[in-house]
């Protein structure tokens, strides 16, 4: 029996923290794979330390340098530190290395290459930490375990199978030694042999993807909340931990802004039925949530609510656009070649609308304008967010819709796109930004904690 179990940066964010999740990785019975993000606050600082031309990369190694050596030392025996500082400066060369390197910044993965360094430490102390509880242990990065990616640059995919095939010659004969290996989240490595991330949040995805490699038999996401939430817990106090969700479920939320899993978690794991459990490191007595295959039948019309910012709604206005196909197949071409993902459509006699997140609504853009002779005009508007109810009550109750639409009147919202039938399990619109968290809130407490 194998569980992959996956850390959060909070998790692992203090000492305090890593040696919380320490214990948890060894009470848990069976094979073990730990998979980890870095300590909290560590990405968002590379991404600075990429972007931010005023930043002194002497105080970039520094400081990352401080937090990592000096959480180490908290936690570790005086023997097992030496050991681990070998280990740490071997990596930490490597970093520093790359920091300084002027070509390598000049490379399409420097991003991936610099933000993904905070797993590779991360990693190495929580392996110490389960160490010196008195177990045996291996600090393993992407490279090392064979995770590969594919794709393109802060957007990559797991290559599965590859990974597959890798891992089991790698990583598996540690397990029948009883070793826990704790491998980086984040990234894997390309074609080109280099780190690409999966996204920011990617180590949950990572997790999953492993799992998949492994046929884990369940694959455990450790947060800092008490499970997928009715909404997100920091907008609505009062929401609740879901006990089980199906697959569905989780997938259209996480897609549409519940952060508490990476959008593509669900589907290296439901191609094997494998189930996610999420679950608080700070609470692990509580029974978090068990996401399966399974489909329960309901009698709460509202489960959850997400809700995703920032999005821009681009219309394509063109006489009778319905009739001409082709158009309209070059358009979706468009939005393809642009590598832009679309939230919403709809569709009139003359119009096509596409929700598009709002930083890459500029590029969808470039690539309409090669269509310029055949489109008469396009329209941005930007400050939009969409909200995703989810509940599979809700579609098959009749009136249920006209319900939410009060929740969204309530607070004086106006609707302005609606995207419902393509799941069953949601109905998603769209309303302005400000309005966002004010209709979650009233959506919550009528239909979920208002006990409707
Ligand atoms: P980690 O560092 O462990 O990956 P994240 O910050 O990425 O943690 O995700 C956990 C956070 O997700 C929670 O602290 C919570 O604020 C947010 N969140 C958003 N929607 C939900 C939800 N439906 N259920 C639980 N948490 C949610
Ligand atoms: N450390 C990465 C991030 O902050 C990945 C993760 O935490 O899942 O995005
Ligand atoms: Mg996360």
């Amino acid at each position: 029996m194998i569980t992959i179990l996956k850390f959060g940066g909070t998790s692992v964010g203090s000492a305090e923290a890593i040696e919380r999740s320490a214990n948890i990785v060894v009470k848990e019975s069976g094979s073990k794979v730990v998979v980890v993000s870095a300590m909290s606050g560590i990405t968002n600082f590379l991404v600075k330390a990429v972007e931010d031309k005023n930043v002194r990369i002497d105080d970039v190694i520094e400081e990352f340098r401080e937090k990592h050596v000096s959480t180490a030392k908290e936690l570790l025996s005086d023997d097992l530190f030496k050991e681990f500082m070998k280990e740490f400066e071997e990596r930490f060369a490597d970093f520093s290395e790359l920091l300084k390197d002027s070509e390598a910044r000049k490379d399409r993965f420097f991003q991936d290459n610099m933000t993904s360094q905070g797993e590779r430490f991360s990693s190495l102390i929580l392996s110490y930490e389960i160490r010196q509880l008195g177990f045996k242990s291996v600090a393993l990065t992407s490279e090392m375990a064979g995770v590969f990616a594919e794709g393109e640059p802060l957007s990559g995919s797991c290559d599965l199978s590859r990974t597959s095939a890798v891992m089991s010659m790698k990583v598996k004969p540690l397990l029948n030694d009883d070793i826990i290996p704790v491998i980086t989240g984040f990234y894997g490595i390309n074609e080109e042999g280099k780190p690409l991330t999966f996204g920011r949040g990617g180590s949950d995805y990572a997790a999953a993807a492993i799992g998949n490699a492994l046929d884990a038999n369940s694959v455990e996401i450790w947060t800092d909340v008490d499970g997928f939430m009715s909404a997100d817990p920091r907008f609505i106090p009062e929401a609740i931990s879901i006990g089980e969700m199906n697959y569905n479920e989780a997938a259209e939320l996480a897609h549409f802004g519940a952060k508490v899993l990476h959008p593509r978690t669900i589907e290296p794991a439901r191609m094997k039925h494998i189930p996610i459990w999420v679950k608080n490191s700070y609470k692990p007595e509580h029974p978090g949530t068990q996401i399966h295959h399974i489909r329960k039948p309901r009698n709460t019309p509202l489960r959850s609510v997400a809700m995703k910012m920032d999005l821009s709604r681009i219309t394509v206005i063109s006489g009778e656009i319905s009739y001409k196909q082709d158009l309209v197949a070059k358009i979706m071409q468009k939005f393809a070649e642009a590598g832009v993902i679309i939230y919403a459509i709809s569709t009139s006699l003359s119009s096509i609308a596409f929700l598009v997140h709002s930083l890459d609504a500029y590029k969808a853009l470039q690539y309409l304008n090669d269509l310029d002779d055949e489109i008469e005009r396009i329209d941005v508007r930007s400050n939009f967010a969409l909200i995703c109810a989810v509940g599979d009550g809700l579609l098959h109750r009749v009136g249920f819709c006209g319900d939410i639409f009060m929740a969204v009147k309530d607070v004086d919202a106006s609707v302005e796109m609606i995207s419902q039938g393509a799941s069953d399990v949601s109905l998603n619109f769209v309303v302005s930004t400000d309005f966002a968290a004010d209709v979650v809130r009233s959506l919550h407490s009528r239909f979920i904690s208002g006990g409707n």
